[in-house]
C-alpha cells in the first residue's frame, strides 16, 4: 500500500513514511494534555482556585444538550418555546385588547418605576455644572492615581491603559468626603477588578482586603 503524497516542509512525504506524522497528535487541539502539564494545571487550582474557576471553559455535551431539549418539550414556560400559530394569534388578540384600555394603559405606566415614577426620584436634582465638575475631578484622581502607580495594575502587572481602572479602596459610594483622595484608590486592571469585587463584594470593603487580594 503506497501512502498519500504530501509536502511537508518544502519536502515530500508520502504519509506513510512521514517522519513528523507520530507526532502530529500533540499539536492537534483537543489533544490530552501532558502528564507535566496536568501536574501545572493542578498546581494553578491549588494557588489560586477563584480564578481558575473563573476562568474555566464550560462544555456543554452533546448528550446533555439533547436532554435538556427533551426535557423542556412541551413546556410552555421554557425559554425558546415553540408555540403554534394559534398560540401566537390569540396571545396578540389579548394584548391589543388590553392596550387599547386607557386604564390599563395608565396602570402601567405608573407601574413600571423608572425616572419620575421611581420613588427615589428626587426630580433630576443634580445641575449639570456639578456633574461635569465631578467628572473631570474623578478623571484627574484616576490619572493620578495611574501615575502614582506608575500604569501597572497592582495585582498583574498589566500594563495597557485601556485595561485599567483605579479602585475606591474605601467605596465610593459610602465614603463621599474620600472619593478624590489619592490615599484611597490603587490601580488594578479590570479582570483583576472584576475578581476582586467577586470575592469582597461591592459594600463594606476594606484596605485589609486590597492587601490580603495583592498577596492571593
Ligand atoms: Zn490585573
Ligand atoms: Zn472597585
Amino acid at each position: 500500500m503506497v501512502g498519500k503524497v504530501e509536502r511537508i516542509r518544502g519536502k515530500l512525504f508520502r504519509s506513510d513514511e512521514n517522519p513528523l506524522k507520530k507526532n502530529y497528535g500533540n499539536m492537534k487541539k483537543g489533544s490530552k494534555h501532558t502528564e507535566r502539564a496536568k501536574q501545572k494545571i493542578r498546581e494553578n487550582k491549588l494557588k489560586n482556585p477563584i480564578r481558575y474557576w473563573l476562568g474555566k471553559k464550560r462544555y456543554f455535551s452533546k448528550k446533555w444538550k439533547e436532554n435538556m431539549r427533551e426535557s423542556k418539550k412541551g413546556n410552555q414556560n421554557a425559554r425558546g418555546a415553540i408555540r403554534s400559530e394559534k398560540f401566537k394569534k390569540n396571545a396578540r388578540k389579548i394584548s391589543l385588547k388590553r392596550w387599547q384600555n386607557p386604564n390599563y394603559r395608565k396602570y402601567m405606566s405608573e407601574f413600571q418605576k423608572v425616572g419620575k415614577n421611581h420613588p427615589n426620584w428626587k426630580g433630576g436634582i443634580t445641575p449639570i455644572n456639578i456633574k461635569i465638575r465631578q467628572s473631570l475631578e474623578s478623571k484627574l484622581w484616576q490619572d493620578s492615581i495611574f501615575n502614582r502607580d506608575c500604569n501597572y495594575c497592582q495585582k498583574c502587572k498589566e500594563n495597557r491603559i485601556s485595561k485599567l481602572t483605579a479602585h475606591h479602596i474605601l467605596n465610593f459610594a459610602q465614603f463621599p468626603e474620600l472619593r478624590f483622595a489619592i490615599d484611597n484608590g490603587i490601580t488594578i486592571c479590570r479582570n483583576c477588578h472584576k475578581l476582586f469585587h467577586h470575592i469582597y463584594g461591592r459594600k463594606n470593603n476594606t484596605k485589609e482586603q486590597i492587601k490580603e487580594f495583592l498577596e492571593l
